[in-house]
């Protein structure tokens, strides 16, 4: 598909022409870049409750993205702010191909994949976007082993559809698997110990909308409400049923964090609830999003701690092992802002799912935000492997990260899932 290339050179001609918010009535109906004073994370969930994305967190700012409804609901606050406009050339794809997969290119290659690997890839739709599009999860697993026999893990990429690298990632995942498989002792390992599921895409619609004909629409959500006057969206990682419709998500359908009618109104949630929750070997759960190289865990929807601390240990413990292997930042979610419908808070809240979000390459808008050229995709690929590993190798019972036991029992210990207390 067209490359996707933004310079950071195009991102500081893009903050020289940056006006005031009270110039800003010329950026109507547009999707407008907002950098807004805010030193605490109350501050910033007030700001991402009004329906704001939040993308970097600074000491004393936040760089978000919103509508011009939210600029209006910020000023009401008392919010001091720029805008941004984002200027056509900036939306404009430079000509030729890049290794970024469209819909197409994905789909064809995870068939050509489950075809050459059949002996231990499967490939299924687990359901449909709104829009009727299949969603893609590739099962990768030994080859004589049958489904639930082993303990499971699921990755899941793209529930915001600008957020390109985050189908990338988990995509060179199954590849990196499949194509090791009988070569690499660790992962031959992992592969016949474990049950290892993976879905790239989750919201092929936004993702489709966002790149077909350019310029870049910068959309975040599914395609929810087509046909209607106006196509909203939902945002899918703010639709999860656990502490659905608390702070950190707008009930306004216009903005950027629009949570739905309802929990799980979106038909690619439910796909993926209807999974999970029929999967319950399913112990470890990686979301990956884009960007800001972070490593998050729940809570997202209150800024208390997991309450059970073997639990929470858990979490801690593993995000700053991937945290030293990747170079993010870990931490609890809330500590940015609160979230409230996210994917993590219900997989750990409704099935003790130990869960992670990751926030992917690069750190700041001003290195390219969601639209990184494709030069960096193998880099952020090969950075990301060893967490995923790791993750598939705890997952046997991940609360062995945090007894005596070493590492170096690699898959020699059996335990019951889930642990007592
Ligand atoms: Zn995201």
């Amino acid at each position: 598909m067209r490359k996707m290339s933004i310079l950071s050179l195009v991102f500081l001609l893009l903050s020289l022409t940056a006006f005031k918010s009270s110039d800003s009535t010329s950026s109507l109906d547009t999707t407008t870049l907002v950098k807004i004073d805010a030193s605490t994370r109350e501050e910033r969930t007030e700001i991402t409750s009004l329906g704001v994305s939040i993308e970097e967190v600074h000491d004393h700012y936040i760089v978000g993205i919103c509508r011009p409804a939210q600029l209006t609901a910020l000023k009401a606050k008392g919010f001091l702010f720029e805008s941004f406009s984002l200027p056509a050339f900036l939306l404009d794809f430079p000509p030729g191909d890049s290794a970024f997969h469209n819909l197409q290119e994905l789909e064809s290659e995870m068939k050509d994949l489950a075809q050459t690997y059949s002996h231990i890839a499967t490939l299924s739709s687990i359901g449909k976007s709104v829009e009727g599009r299949d969603l893609w999860m590739m099962r990768v697993s030994g080859p004589q082993i049958l489904e639930g026999e082993k303990s499971g893990i699921i990755f899941l990429g793209t529930h915001h559809a600008r957020e390109h690298l985050s189908t990338e990632v988990p995509f060179s995942l199954i590849k990196h698997l499949l194509k090791n498989y009988g070569k690499d002792e660790k992962i031959t390992k992992l592969i016949n110990e474990r049950e290892i599921w993976i879905i790239p895409l989750v919201n092929p619609d936004g993702t489709d909308y966002d790149i077909t004909n350019p310029p870049y629409k910068w959309w975040r959500k599914n395609r929810q409400g087509k046909g209607a006057e106006s196509i909203y969206g939902v945002d899918l990682n703010r639709n999860y049923g656990y502490k659905w419709g608390g702070q950190g998500a707008s009930s306004d359908p216009s903005s950027e964090t629009y949570r739905g009618a309802s929990a799980f109104s979106e038909s690619e949630t439910q796909a993926v609830k209807a999974f999970i929750d029929s999967h319950p070997n399913i112990t470890t759960l990686l979301s990956y999003h884009t960007f800001s190289e972070l490593i998050l865990y729940p809570w997202g929807y209150t800024y208390d701690s997991i309450e059970d601390q073997r639990a929470f240990k858990v979490h801690e413990t593993m995000a700053q092992a991937m945290g030293r292997m990747t170079g993010y930042r870990p931490q609890q979610s809330s500590d940015l802002y609160l979230t409230s419908g996210d994917t993590t808070d219900w997989s750990f809240g409704e099935h003790k799912i130990i869960s992670f979000t990751f926030e992917l390459y690069p750190a700041n808008m001003w290195d390219g935000g969601f639209y990184p050229p494709a030069s960096v995709i193998e880099d952020v690929v090969r950075n990301n492997i060893p967490p995923a590993l790791y993750l598939i190798e705890y997952a046997n019972n991940p609360y062995r990260v945090i007894t005596t036991i070493r590492p170096r029992d690699f898959l020699t210990v059996s335990d019951v899932w889930p642990p007592k207390p």
